[in-house]
């Protein structure tokens, strides 16, 4: 079965800005890994910045980018760097036309509540007019599970419920490969999304059985390759800032008769139904708070004690930071997680480590996977700016009766850019959960702000 590092390898790739003279699996002379500036993270009170190779549509100025139902002049209002739905005119399409993309999206839902469960602050990201992350005021409102906010709606809640307050703004970064199609406008192969809720991961590499249905699911019909970006008018004054977009390669690594497979054994096996009000709901995640953990974190570290980690490497704690000799492993074991790391300092050799296996570098290229995946992108900053990495890992499963086995899947976004995700190769087996391992060879960076989460299979 073809996988992401297996299709790399017959593109050719190199490395020539990196001092690293290492080889990598699947590195042949050719094509260079991109450079991208990353932008800068929102406060509560104002916007981040983009990174630099986005297709900024919105940054708080004018509706330029946008157009309104029948490509009549946007309606929506705009004021103090936000847009807001304005009810009964219509929904936002964008002008220009989009496949596979990372997506950056901030929304707040009305600070006056009005209304409940559907009702209050609706709104919608739906990729290509068809595929609708749902943006919903789910603090203290109750609603069917598929349709809570970050839902892919009437299809799959999300793990989390992490919606903040009326009001406050909220992020969506949001990976979405588009559905092909062959002869006859035959479903070649689906739809998937990763998805982080106010830095939360909500949905990783879900499948998508069709386009957003209301009550009924409907299924996949072919349409082009890109389509407009679509916010929807719900009747409900929705704001958005800040959004971005970055077309992706089409190179997924994901073989299209597996996802097909996969994508129809489970809708075959499906237990719910559209807008199922006896699904249970998400558990309900207080997101952390301008680079706090989530409250279901296991903080790995907060710039205090070692606790959480396994004795045996030379570790120590100077002026808040972890600073690591080797190699560190936690405690606990993780299987299906997500993992936070922040660090300052340049890497000699260090990388963080999935099942004593699955190695992402830290060092030169960063967020290679050694051995396996060059990065989609350098997305580094300088070695004294503070440097952040998501990391979520789902592991691979054996083919069950009926079901398709899975490969292990390893997403990384670098400072905001999505600079892995990737088919992990190997046999697709049952993988027992192991400690995340800490590495720095050197001793040359310093860590702050490490938590995982054990994320629901
Ligand atoms: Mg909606």
């Amino acid at each position: 079965m073809p996988n992401l590092c297996a299709t790399r390898e017959r593109m050719p790739f190199r490395l020539s800005l990196l001092a690293s003279g290492m080889l990598l699996g699947c590195c042949l002379a050719g094509t260079e890994v991109p450079v991208v500036t990353p932008g800068t993270e929102s406060t509560p009170e104002l916007p981040g910045r983009a990174p630099s190779d986005a297709t900024v549509l919105f940054d708080g100025r004018d509706l330029l980018k946008w157009v309104g139902d029948g490509n009549r002049p946007a309606p929506w209002k705009v004021a103090n760097g936000y847009m807001e739905v304005v009810p009964d005119t219509s929904s936002l399409w964008t002008k220009e036309q989009f496949g596979d993309c990372q997506l950056h999206v901030e929304w707040a839902a009305p600070a006056q509540v009005q209304g409940d469960g559907q009702g209050r602050g609706n709104s919608g990201v739906i990729l290509m007019g068809r595929y609708e992350v749902q943006v919903l005021d789910c603090y203290e409102n109750a609603t069917y599970a598929d349709g809570g906010a970050a839902a892919i709606y009437g299809q799959e809640p999300p793990l989390v419920n992490c919606c903040r307050k009326p009001g406050a703004w909220q992020e969506y970064d949001i990976v979405f490969r588009r559905p092909h199609f062959g002869e006859g406008g035959k479903l070649t192969k689906p739809a998937f999304l990763t998805v982080f809720h106010n830095g939360v991961v909500v949905h990783h590499d879900s499948v998508l059985f069709g386009p957003m249905s209301f009550e009924t699911r409907q299924h996949y019909q072919a349409h082009p390759d890109k389509q407009p970006l679509l916010l929807q008018n719900h009747g409900n004054p929705v704001r958005y800032r800040n959004l971005w977009i970055r077309p992706l390669s089409e190179e997924d690594g994901r073989d299209s008769g597996a996802a097909l497979e996969r994508c129809q054994t489970e809708l075959a096996s499906w237990p719910w139904k559209v807008n199922d009000t006896q699904r249970p709901r998400p558990p309900v995640v207080a997101p952390g708070a301008e680079g706090s953990p989530p409250a279901d974190a296991s903080v790995l570290f907060e710039g205090g004690n070692l606790a959480q980690w396994a004795a045996g490497a030379a570790a120590k704690v100077s002026d808040g930071s972890l600073v690591v000799k080797g190699e560190l492993r936690t405690k606990d074991a993780f299987g299906d997680c997500q993992v936070h790391v922040e660090w300052t300092g340049s890497a000699k050799r260090a990388g963080l480590r999935f099942l004593d296996r699955y190695e992402v570098q830290l060092d030169d290229p960063l967020a290679a996977i050694r051995r396996l995946c060059p990065p989609l992108a350098l997305a580094a900053r300088g070695s004294r700016q503070q440097q952040t990495c998501d990391l979520v890992f789902s592991r691979a499963r054996s083919a069950e009766e009926g079901r398709p086995g899975r490969h292990a899947h390893l997403t990384v976004l670098v400072n905001g850019v999505l600079v892995q995700d990737a088919v992990l190769p190997g046999v697709p087996t049952n993988q027992p959960a192991r400690p995340v391992l800490l590495r720095d060879d050197a001793g040359s960076v310093r860590f702050r702000n490490v938590w995982a989460r054990e994320l629901a299979r």
